[in-house]
């Protein structure tokens, strides 16, 4: 598999810091710390690394 980099769909900032903060938990949605842009993760990554898909569907 090839490493996935997450970057957000506005200005392209790099969201891979933001996974790294990720434990038990997977937010659906998330924001650009550096523009600010609310997208969903699903929008941005396929898969989702680190999360079932099963856990998705709360
Ligand atoms: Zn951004």
């Amino acid at each position: 598999m090839k490493p996935i980099t997450p970057t957000c769909p506005k200005c392209g900032y790099d969201q891979s810091g933001e996974i790294a903060t990720w434990e038990s938990q997977c937010p659906l949605e998330g924001r650009c710390p550096e523009c600010g842009f609310d997208f969903v993760w699903a929008d941005v990554m396929d898969p989702v690394p680190k999360c079932e898909t099963s856990s998705w569907i709360a």
